[in-house]
């Protein structure tokens, strides 16, 4: 199937993406692996016609947005995200109005309408640049709260909370982390900062998806606790063959970013199905604020 798929792909000039928490066998049949921005990044420099995107659905937009002159493919257009779905464009620019127009900075886990009513992007990896870098004393922040208090403790500006979360993220408790230290001692607990706060306090490093693959390669130690969505353990343990990779809690497990198949992936770029394209009016309005971070960061 594999090669079935990447044969179809060469035929086709299509670039195959896979996100960091996807199943082992689609990051393997990827031509490159990564989080969502890095992963939107790179395909824009390709020269593909075609983007399959494995990954969820804000993710595939990202993509669009970036790249508009190619096709861009979610093989299973079921797979979203339920934290992108916890916030609106119009719900977010009434409680901006309210608070007095003061600037939104929104998660690149966010739908491109959401991005385009937003006056900056962040990621988990340059959330704390980003918020120190704007002009302004508040800022409002959305859609992830844990994100939002990890950046308002590295920060002296007032940042305004909108009470959204993973839910996989959200559900590790102290008590779980507290029984992975339990059963593996030697091992340096690595938390992602969409955590909650107590989780983050309990955190020996707290790194974004890609930034926890890079800590472990250089750090001398050689057993990790991962606080973060399961399906990175296969990406660090890839790229650390020598180090042991222990999952903070299973229950970390996000359902939508486990829904594209291999069986998909063929059918789409057989089919061109699945194809996420972003208006051109909403493209541009959220590219200002994707843009934005990108110059900035
Ligand atoms: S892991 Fe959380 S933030 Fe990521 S896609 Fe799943 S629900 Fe959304």
């Amino acid at each position: 199937m594999k090669e079935v798929i990447q044969a179809l792909a060469r035929k086709k000039n299509a670039i195959i993406l896979a996100h960091n928490y996807q199943p082992p066998e689609i990051q393997e049949l990827a031509d490159l692996c990564g989080d969502s921005l890095e992963l939107s990044i790179r395909a824009a420099k390709t020269t593909a016609d075609i983007i399959v995107f494995c990954g969820v659905h804000f993710m595939a937009e990202t993509a669009s947005i970036l790249c508009p002159d190619k096709t861009v493919l979610l093989p299973n257009t079921d797979a979203g995200c339920p934290m992108a779905d916890m916030v609106d464009p119009a719900a977010l620019s009434a409680r901006k109005k309210a608070l007095g127009d003061i600037p939104v900075v929104t998660y690149v886990n966010s739908s491109a309408a959401v991005k385009a009513v937003s006056d900056i992007c962040c990621t988990s990896a340059n959330v704390i640049q980003v918020v120190n870098a704007l002009d302004s004393d508040q800022i409002l922040m959305t859609p992830d709260k844990n994100l939002a208090k990890y950046a308002a403790g590295h920060t002296d500006k007032k940042i305004h909370l909108w009470e959204g979360y993973c839910p996989f993220h959200n559900d590790l408790t102290p008590q779980d982390v507290a029984a992975a230290k339990q059963n593996h001692p030697e091992a340096l607990f690595m938390a992602h900062p969409e955590c909650p706060s107590e989780i983050l306090a309990m955190a020996d490093t707290i790194q974004s998806t890609s930034g926890m693959i890079q800590y472990a390669k250089t750090s001398s130690l050689h057993q990790f606790i991962i606080g973060t969505e399961i399906g990175l353990l296969h990406p660090i343990a890839k790229a650390n063959p020598d180090k042991q990779f222990f999952a903070a809690s299973t229950r970390m497990y996000c359902t939508d970013m486990k829904k594209i198949s291999l069986a998909d992936v063929k059918n789409s770029l057989e089919t061109l199905d699945g194809e996420i394209r972003v208006t051109e009016n909403i493209r541009k309005k959220a590219l200002g604020a994707v843009q934005k971070m990108i110059d900035m960061t």
